[in-house]
């Protein structure tokens, strides 16, 4: 949950309310939600009924909400067994893939990592030992919508959360992130302050 100071939250910009802004919902999935889950995130389960709260509010306001879900290969550069720094986790096709069955699911799923990249954004995935960079559906679907402006919420907030918001801004949309529903890996211990710093310095709204 947040550990962000006070200093660093600021109200919903106004954009949070337009129907050209959609919620983000990222990787609400059992291997990060469920504490059997491989890769448990501290405080997953709390997020689910947090990102539920967001989802609710954002379907009564008619925004778009979608949904990312990590998707990889059962061998990949990305997990640690193969060359990289993360426990196996969402296999596709397995229990731990799947988006945790508390979640009220109202829009479309983009996966991510589908070719054994990494899929830390939910907008593009990167071949690890190529270094080659390819989109998921999301941008599209924004742009199918007309949307302008993000709220991005989900697992994990010092990865996946950020790397999206990161991204979104990097396309010229107007990106919230509420701190409220989501939580940290702290893979390195200060990973979420250091998060949180890296997103208001790029121009990330902090809520929650
Ligand atoms: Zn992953």
């Amino acid at each position: 949950m947040s550990q962000i100071a006070d200093s660093t939250t600021e109200p919903a910009p106004a954009s949070n309310t337009d129907p050209t802004s959609a919620l983000v919902v990222v990787d609400v999935q059992n291997d990060f939600a469920d504490p059997d889950g491989s890769l448990f995130v501290q405080g997953g389960t709390e997020v689910v009924s947090a990102t539920n709260a967001a989802i609710d509010a954002a379907a009564e306001r008619g925004q778009l909400i979608v949904y990312t879900q990590d998707w990889h290969p059962p061998e990949t550069p990305h997990f640690i067994d193969h060359g990289g720094v993360w426990p196996t986790h969402c296999v596709r096709d397995t229990w731990g893939a799947e988006l945790h069955p508390d979640l009220r699911i109202a829009g479309p799923v983009v996966r991510k990592g589908t070719g054994g990249e990494d899929g830390y954004s939910g907008f593009s995935m990167r071949d690890v030992n190529t270094g080659t960079e390819s989109p998921t559906e999301l941008a599209a679907i924004l742009d199918e919508h007309q949307v302008t402006a993000i709220t991005v919420v989900g697992l994990a907030f010092d990865v996946c959360v950020k790397a999206t918001a990161l991204d979104g801004v990097a396309r010229g949309l107007d990106v919230t992130v509420d701190v409220g529903a989501s939580a940290s890996v702290e893979l390195t211990e200060g990973d979420h302050d250091r998060a949180a710093t890296e997103l208001t310095a790029a121009g990330v709204h902090l809520i929650g």
